[in-house]
Protein backbone atom coordinates (compact mmCIF):
# COMPACT_ATOMS: atom_id res chain seq x y z
CA UNK A 1 0.00 0.00 0.00
CA UNK A 2 2.64 2.36 1.00
CA UNK A 3 3.98 1.64 -2.46
CA UNK A 4 1.45 2.82 -4.37
CA UNK A 5 0.50 5.57 -2.57
CA UNK A 6 4.23 6.81 -3.20
CA UNK A 7 3.86 5.88 -6.59
CA UNK A 8 0.31 8.24 -7.27
CA UNK A 9 1.88 11.06 -4.91
CA UNK A 10 4.59 10.92 -6.91
CA UNK A 11 3.23 10.99 -10.04
CA UNK A 12 1.27 13.88 -9.18
CA UNK A 13 4.43 15.81 -8.87
CA UNK A 14 5.33 15.01 -11.94
CA UNK A 15 2.25 16.16 -13.04
CA UNK A 16 2.42 19.24 -11.83
CA UNK A 17 6.31 19.59 -13.10
CA UNK A 18 4.61 19.18 -16.77
CA UNK A 19 2.05 21.29 -15.99
CA UNK A 20 4.45 23.95 -15.13
CA UNK A 21 6.21 23.29 -18.50
CA UNK A 22 3.40 23.07 -20.94
CA UNK A 23 0.85 26.05 -19.13
CA UNK A 24 2.07 29.23 -20.86
CA UNK A 25 1.97 27.34 -24.33
CA UNK A 26 -1.55 26.02 -23.68
CA UNK A 27 -2.90 29.78 -22.29
CA UNK A 28 -1.24 31.04 -25.08
CA UNK A 29 -2.54 28.93 -27.78
CA UNK A 30 -6.40 29.87 -26.41
CA UNK A 31 -5.53 33.62 -26.18
CA UNK A 32 -5.97 33.32 -22.22
CA UNK A 33 -9.79 31.55 -22.60
CA UNK A 34 -8.59 28.50 -21.17
CA UNK A 35 -11.87 27.67 -19.82
CA UNK A 36 -13.56 27.82 -23.73
CA UNK A 37 -15.87 24.88 -24.14
CA UNK A 38 -14.59 22.75 -27.16
CA UNK A 39 -16.42 22.46 -30.15
CA UNK A 40 -18.77 19.15 -30.08
CA UNK A 41 -20.36 17.56 -32.51
CA UNK A 42 -23.27 14.80 -32.53
CA UNK A 43 -22.82 12.63 -34.95
CA UNK A 44 -25.27 9.38 -33.96
CA UNK A 45 -27.36 8.70 -30.77
CA UNK A 46 -23.92 7.08 -29.01
CA UNK A 47 -21.17 8.91 -31.12
CA UNK A 48 -19.93 12.41 -29.89
CA UNK A 49 -16.92 14.39 -31.55
CA UNK A 50 -15.11 16.84 -29.69
CA UNK A 51 -12.37 19.27 -31.53
CA UNK A 52 -9.31 20.00 -29.13
CA UNK A 53 -6.92 20.97 -32.50
CA UNK A 54 -4.27 18.79 -33.00
CA UNK A 55 -6.15 15.74 -30.85
CA UNK A 56 -9.28 14.34 -32.35
CA UNK A 57 -11.31 13.40 -29.65
CA UNK A 58 -14.72 10.64 -30.26
CA UNK A 59 -16.94 9.11 -27.91
CA UNK A 60 -18.59 6.16 -28.48
CA UNK A 61 -20.89 4.60 -26.30
CA UNK A 62 -21.00 0.42 -25.68
CA UNK A 63 -24.78 0.92 -24.34
CA UNK A 64 -25.54 -0.05 -20.83
CA UNK A 65 -26.17 -2.36 -18.29
CA UNK A 66 -28.75 -2.38 -15.95
CA UNK A 67 -29.07 -3.74 -12.19
CA UNK A 68 -31.82 -3.33 -9.72
CA UNK A 69 -30.53 -0.87 -6.26
CA UNK A 70 -29.74 -2.26 -3.23
CA UNK A 71 -28.04 -2.16 0.18
CA UNK A 72 -24.94 -3.23 -1.05
CA UNK A 73 -24.10 -1.05 -3.86
CA UNK A 74 -22.82 2.16 -2.42
CA UNK A 75 -20.96 0.00 0.71
CA UNK A 76 -20.44 3.01 2.61
CA UNK A 77 -24.22 4.66 2.85
CA UNK A 78 -27.48 4.31 3.89
CA UNK A 79 -29.58 3.25 1.50
CA UNK A 80 -31.94 5.96 1.96
CA UNK A 81 -28.68 8.72 1.27
CA UNK A 82 -28.58 6.47 -1.99
CA UNK A 83 -31.84 7.11 -2.81
CA UNK A 84 -31.87 10.32 -2.30
CA UNK A 85 -29.09 10.98 -4.57
CA UNK A 86 -30.89 9.28 -7.13
CA UNK A 87 -33.91 11.17 -6.51
CA UNK A 88 -32.03 14.56 -6.41
CA UNK A 89 -30.64 13.56 -10.10
CA UNK A 90 -33.79 12.44 -11.76
CA UNK A 91 -32.56 9.23 -11.43
CA UNK A 92 -35.04 6.10 -10.65
CA UNK A 93 -34.36 4.68 -6.96
CA UNK A 94 -34.65 0.72 -8.08
CA UNK A 95 -33.17 -0.02 -11.36
CA UNK A 96 -29.55 1.62 -11.62
CA UNK A 97 -28.47 2.40 -14.89
CA UNK A 98 -24.85 2.08 -15.84
CA UNK A 99 -23.68 3.70 -18.94
CA UNK A 100 -20.63 2.37 -20.88
CA UNK A 101 -18.87 5.32 -22.67
CA UNK A 102 -15.31 4.70 -24.54
CA UNK A 103 -12.92 7.27 -25.68
CA UNK A 104 -11.40 7.25 -29.41
CA UNK A 105 -8.28 9.44 -29.83
CA UNK A 106 -6.29 10.43 -32.98
CA UNK A 107 -2.90 11.69 -31.45
CA UNK A 108 0.28 12.04 -33.82
CA UNK A 109 -0.98 9.57 -36.66
CA UNK A 110 -2.28 7.40 -33.82
CA UNK A 111 -5.69 5.81 -33.66
CA UNK A 112 -6.11 4.59 -30.21
CA UNK A 113 -9.21 3.08 -28.30
CA UNK A 114 -9.18 3.14 -24.60
CA UNK A 115 -11.06 0.09 -23.14
CA UNK A 116 -12.92 -2.34 -25.31
CA UNK A 117 -16.55 -2.44 -23.96
CA UNK A 118 -18.69 -5.92 -23.70
CA UNK A 119 -18.44 -7.31 -26.90
CA UNK A 120 -20.77 -9.93 -27.32
CA UNK A 121 -20.42 -10.85 -23.83
CA UNK A 122 -22.49 -8.22 -21.86
CA UNK A 123 -26.67 -7.92 -21.61
CA UNK A 124 -28.36 -7.07 -24.94
CA UNK A 125 -28.26 -3.19 -23.90
CA UNK A 126 -24.62 -3.26 -24.13
CA UNK A 127 -22.15 -4.14 -26.84
CA UNK A 128 -22.59 -1.53 -29.06
CA UNK A 129 -19.13 0.07 -29.97
CA UNK A 130 -19.06 -1.92 -33.37
CA UNK A 131 -22.11 -0.23 -34.27
CA UNK A 132 -21.18 2.97 -32.89
CA UNK A 133 -17.77 2.64 -34.44
CA UNK A 134 -19.68 2.26 -37.89
CA UNK A 135 -21.77 4.94 -37.40
CA UNK A 136 -18.55 6.95 -36.82
CA UNK A 137 -17.26 5.86 -39.98
CA UNK A 138 -14.46 4.45 -38.14
CA UNK A 139 -12.86 0.63 -39.59
CA UNK A 140 -11.85 -1.74 -36.66
CA UNK A 141 -8.93 -2.62 -38.73
CA UNK A 142 -7.72 0.92 -38.59
CA UNK A 143 -7.29 1.03 -34.94
CA UNK A 144 -3.45 1.30 -34.18
CA UNK A 145 -3.82 0.92 -30.29
CA UNK A 146 -6.17 -0.56 -27.36
CA UNK A 147 -4.74 0.91 -24.11
CA UNK A 148 -6.82 -0.80 -20.62
CA UNK A 149 -7.62 1.21 -17.65
CA UNK A 150 -8.20 -2.43 -15.74
CA UNK A 151 -9.18 -6.12 -16.20
CA UNK A 152 -13.42 -5.55 -15.41
CA UNK A 153 -15.51 -7.56 -17.88
CA UNK A 154 -17.13 -4.30 -19.38
CA UNK A 155 -13.87 -3.10 -20.48
CA UNK A 156 -12.14 -6.51 -21.87
CA UNK A 157 -14.90 -8.67 -23.11
CA UNK A 158 -15.01 -6.55 -26.36
CA UNK A 159 -11.19 -7.69 -27.58
CA UNK A 160 -12.25 -11.06 -29.00
CA UNK A 161 -15.83 -12.37 -30.29
CA UNK A 162 -17.55 -14.98 -29.48
CA UNK A 163 -15.50 -17.27 -31.97
CA UNK A 164 -12.10 -16.18 -30.47
CA UNK A 165 -11.20 -13.53 -32.98
CA UNK A 166 -9.47 -10.33 -32.38
CA UNK A 167 -11.77 -7.83 -33.32
CA UNK A 168 -9.47 -4.58 -33.47
CA UNK A 169 -7.04 -6.94 -35.42
CA UNK A 170 -4.10 -4.51 -36.15
CA UNK A 171 -3.80 -3.00 -33.00
CA UNK A 172 -1.49 -3.15 -30.70
CA UNK A 173 -2.31 -3.66 -27.20
CA UNK A 174 -1.22 -1.99 -23.73
CA UNK A 175 -1.83 -3.05 -20.34
CA UNK A 176 -1.02 -1.47 -16.51
CA UNK A 177 1.84 -3.89 -15.87
CA UNK A 178 0.02 -4.29 -11.96
CA UNK A 179 -3.13 -5.29 -13.50
CA UNK A 180 -1.47 -7.73 -15.76
CA UNK A 181 0.85 -9.06 -12.86
CA UNK A 182 -2.38 -9.61 -10.32
CA UNK A 183 -5.10 -10.87 -12.81
CA UNK A 184 -2.78 -13.40 -14.50
CA UNK A 185 -1.43 -14.88 -11.52
CA UNK A 186 -2.65 -18.67 -11.51
CA UNK A 187 -2.20 -18.97 -7.98
CA UNK A 188 -4.51 -16.37 -6.72
CA UNK A 189 -7.13 -17.41 -9.43
CA UNK A 190 -7.54 -21.06 -7.64
CA UNK A 191 -7.53 -19.23 -4.38
CA UNK A 192 -10.25 -16.39 -5.59
CA UNK A 193 -13.77 -16.68 -4.14
CA UNK A 194 -16.62 -18.55 -6.24
CA UNK A 195 -17.77 -14.83 -7.10
CA UNK A 196 -14.32 -13.78 -8.80
CA UNK A 197 -13.66 -16.60 -10.67
CA UNK A 198 -15.50 -15.34 -13.78
CA UNK A 199 -13.69 -12.11 -13.61
CA UNK A 200 -10.50 -14.48 -13.53
CA UNK A 201 -11.98 -16.37 -16.79
CA UNK A 202 -12.55 -13.51 -18.56
CA UNK A 203 -8.98 -11.95 -18.03
CA UNK A 204 -8.08 -15.89 -19.92
CA UNK A 205 -9.71 -15.69 -22.63
CA UNK A 206 -8.93 -12.20 -23.82
CA UNK A 207 -5.22 -12.18 -22.74
CA UNK A 208 -4.21 -16.15 -22.14
CA UNK A 209 -2.45 -16.22 -25.72
CA UNK A 210 -1.10 -12.92 -26.16
CA UNK A 211 0.81 -12.80 -23.38
CA UNK A 212 3.70 -12.52 -25.89
CA UNK A 213 2.69 -9.50 -27.59
CA UNK A 214 0.49 -7.40 -24.91
CA UNK A 215 3.02 -4.27 -24.46
CA UNK A 216 2.96 -3.37 -20.26
CA UNK A 217 3.72 -0.31 -19.11
CA UNK A 218 4.10 1.36 -15.93
CA UNK A 219 1.71 3.48 -14.68
CA UNK A 220 3.51 6.60 -14.62
CA UNK A 221 4.69 6.88 -17.86
CA UNK A 222 4.49 8.04 -21.13
CA UNK A 223 2.34 4.54 -23.15
CA UNK A 224 1.94 6.69 -26.54
CA UNK A 225 3.86 10.24 -27.62
CA UNK A 226 1.02 12.48 -25.78
CA UNK A 227 -0.50 9.97 -23.98
CA UNK A 228 0.54 9.81 -20.40
CA UNK A 229 -0.34 7.33 -17.68
CA UNK A 230 -1.43 7.76 -14.22
CA UNK A 231 -1.50 5.25 -11.26
CA UNK A 232 -5.25 5.05 -10.54
CA UNK A 233 -4.83 2.39 -7.96
CA UNK A 234 -8.24 0.96 -5.89
CA UNK A 235 -10.90 0.43 -8.12
CA UNK A 236 -8.51 -2.71 -9.15
CA UNK A 237 -4.88 -3.28 -7.93
CA UNK A 238 -3.66 -1.49 -11.11
CA UNK A 239 -6.16 0.37 -12.11
CA UNK A 240 -4.80 3.24 -14.60
CA UNK A 241 -5.75 6.75 -15.75
CA UNK A 242 -4.68 8.71 -18.87
CA UNK A 243 -3.72 12.33 -19.78
CA UNK A 244 -3.92 13.25 -23.04
CA UNK A 245 -1.88 16.54 -24.30
CA UNK A 246 -1.11 18.54 -26.89
CA UNK A 247 -4.69 19.27 -27.86
CA UNK A 248 -6.42 22.78 -26.67
CA UNK A 249 -7.30 21.18 -23.58
CA UNK A 250 -5.46 18.14 -21.76
CA UNK A 251 -8.13 15.63 -21.49
CA UNK A 252 -8.13 13.30 -18.94
CA UNK A 253 -9.85 9.34 -19.00
CA UNK A 254 -9.72 8.57 -15.32
CA UNK A 255 -11.78 4.99 -16.20
CA UNK A 256 -13.86 3.48 -13.22
CA UNK A 257 -12.54 6.51 -10.76
CA UNK A 258 -16.37 6.77 -10.38
CA UNK A 259 -19.24 4.46 -11.10
CA UNK A 260 -22.42 6.60 -12.13
CA UNK A 261 -21.44 10.68 -10.93
CA UNK A 262 -24.75 10.64 -9.55
CA UNK A 263 -23.40 8.67 -6.55
CA UNK A 264 -20.11 8.89 -6.71
CA UNK A 265 -18.79 12.35 -8.31
CA UNK A 266 -21.53 14.16 -6.33
CA UNK A 267 -20.27 11.69 -3.27
CA UNK A 268 -16.54 10.84 -3.65
CA UNK A 269 -16.48 9.11 0.22
CA UNK A 270 -18.88 6.69 -1.08
CA UNK A 271 -17.44 3.27 -1.68
CA UNK A 272 -19.27 0.97 -4.60
CA UNK A 273 -19.37 -2.04 -4.37
CA UNK A 274 -16.90 -3.01 -7.10
CA UNK A 275 -13.80 -1.02 -5.88
CA UNK A 276 -11.29 -3.65 -4.80
CA UNK A 277 -9.76 -1.62 -2.16
CA UNK A 278 -11.91 1.17 -0.87
CA UNK A 279 -10.30 3.41 0.31
CA UNK A 280 -7.51 3.41 -2.14
CA UNK A 281 -9.85 4.18 -4.54
CA UNK A 282 -11.35 7.09 -2.74
CA UNK A 283 -8.27 9.23 -1.95
CA UNK A 284 -7.26 8.61 -5.67
CA UNK A 285 -11.39 10.00 -6.65
CA UNK A 286 -10.58 13.07 -4.48
CA UNK A 287 -7.19 13.69 -5.76
CA UNK A 288 -7.78 13.42 -9.56
CA UNK A 289 -10.97 15.48 -9.17
CA UNK A 290 -9.11 17.75 -7.47
CA UNK A 291 -5.90 17.94 -9.75
CA UNK A 292 -8.43 17.75 -12.97
CA UNK A 293 -10.54 21.28 -11.24
CA UNK A 294 -7.41 23.16 -10.75
CA UNK A 295 -5.81 22.57 -13.83
CA UNK A 296 -8.39 22.47 -15.59
CA UNK A 297 -9.17 19.06 -17.37
CA UNK A 298 -11.65 17.76 -19.49
CA UNK A 299 -12.54 14.68 -17.96
CA UNK A 300 -13.96 11.61 -19.35
CA UNK A 301 -14.88 8.22 -17.39
CA UNK A 302 -16.16 4.76 -18.50
CA UNK A 303 -19.53 5.23 -16.53
CA UNK A 304 -20.32 8.95 -16.63
CA UNK A 305 -23.63 10.09 -18.25
CA UNK A 306 -24.26 11.55 -21.28
CA UNK A 307 -21.40 11.92 -23.56
CA UNK A 308 -19.09 10.61 -20.67
CA UNK A 309 -16.25 13.86 -21.28
CA UNK A 310 -17.19 17.01 -19.78
CA UNK A 311 -15.87 19.07 -16.83
CA UNK A 312 -15.95 18.95 -13.17
CA UNK A 313 -16.33 21.96 -10.41
CA UNK A 314 -16.45 21.59 -6.98
CA UNK A 315 -20.04 21.18 -5.10
CA UNK A 316 -21.04 20.78 -1.24
CA UNK A 317 -18.95 17.58 -0.12
CA UNK A 318 -18.17 16.49 -3.11
CA UNK A 319 -18.12 17.37 -7.31
CA UNK A 320 -20.74 18.11 -9.93
CA UNK A 321 -19.85 16.63 -13.65
CA UNK A 322 -21.51 18.83 -16.66
CA UNK A 323 -21.15 16.73 -19.62
CA UNK A 324 -20.26 18.17 -23.05
CA UNK A 325 -22.54 18.46 -25.80
CA UNK A 326 -25.55 18.22 -23.01
ZN1 LIG B 1 -16.37 -0.57 -15.30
Amino acid sequence: MQLSRRGFLSTGAAMGALWVMGGAGVLGALGGCAAAAPRTSKVAPGVTHVDLGAVRVTMLSDGYGQRPLDANFVRNAPLAEVQAALREAGLSTETLTIPYTIPYVEIGGQRVLFDVGNGEFGAATAGKLLENLAAAGIDPKSITAVVFSHFHGDHINGLRNKAGNLVFPNAKLYVPEPEWAWWMDDARMAAAPEAMKNAFAATRRVFASLAGTVQRFTPGNAVLPGVRSLAAFGHTPGHTAFLIEGGTRPFLFWGDTTNIAALFVRNPDWAVTFDMDAEKARLVRRQLSETAIRENWLVAGYHLPGSAVGTLAPRGKGYEFTPLGG
